[in-house]
């Protein structure tokens, strides 16, 4: 299962990987939106590791509540909300457990994706965030009925995040700034499902 200890090293790590990331996210911003995505996932999830020591103690539903209100003070664009309302979400899926297993698992990413979808009224195909999550959220559900085990639903989860997040490169923006372009957003991989990737990959390679 992913105990407590898993999550904050989890947490940690994606910090961590979105700092490295951060002038990728905000390179590839910057050709379709307004160059600060990067920025913004980095400035929220260092408040994050700031608030870890705080939250060490609690169960695994009050540490990721703990990362969406933090998420939606400091990260700010329409990525703030989106991510806070995902990870508030997950939170309320995972209210007072100390462990996670497989189902409590497909349970947490359903919950980010309702709340993705129910805060920025985006569908899959529009090259948003949603394109890498809605996949891996579909994967995962399947690892379960295959009876993969939890590294193998993770692992399975991110390879379909990847898949989508590389399959926005063709797409057309119909939802947040990338949108303003209009046909000129086709030919660029959307930030949020870059990140949105790097959110499932960290907490692979936390448990694998
Ligand atoms: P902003 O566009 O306000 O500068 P960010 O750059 O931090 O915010 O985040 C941009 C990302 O947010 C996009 O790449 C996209 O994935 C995601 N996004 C924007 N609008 C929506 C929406 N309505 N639903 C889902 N995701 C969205
Ligand atoms: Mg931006
Ligand atoms: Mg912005």
């Amino acid at each position: 299962p992913i105990t407590i200890d898993d999550t904050l090293r989890w947490l940690q790590r994606l910090a961590d990987a979105l700092h490295e990331n951060r002038d990728y996210l905000t390179q590839l911003d910057a050709a379709i939106g307004d160059a600060d995505h990067g920025i913004n996932m980095d400035r929220g999830f260092k408040a994050v590791t700031e608030k870890l020591p705080a939250v060490a103690s609690m169960d695994i539903g009050s540490i990721l509540k703990t990362v969406g209100t933090t998420l939606v003070s400091t990260v700010g664009g329409a990525s703030g909300p989106l991510y806070g309302t995902a990870f508030l979400r997950a939170g309320m899926a995972t209210a007072g457990k100390h462990e996670l297993d497989e189902a409590d698992v497909v349970a947490m990413l359903d919950a980010a994706l309702e709340g993705i979808k129910a805060r920025g009224k985006a569908q899959p195909g529009e090259k948003t965030m949603v394109d890498a999550l809605a996949p891996a959220v579909e994967a995962a559900h399947e690892a379960v009925q295959a009876k993969c085990d939890l590294i193998q639903l993770l692992q399975r989860c991110c390879a379909a995040a990847e898949e989508g997040m590389k399959k926005t490169i063709p797409l057309q923006a119909t939802k947040g700034r990338a949108s303003y372009l209009g046909e000129r957003s086709v030919g660029h991989q959307d930030p949020g499902a870059t990140s949105c990737w790097l959110i499932l990959k960290t907490l692979s390679d936390t448990m694998g």
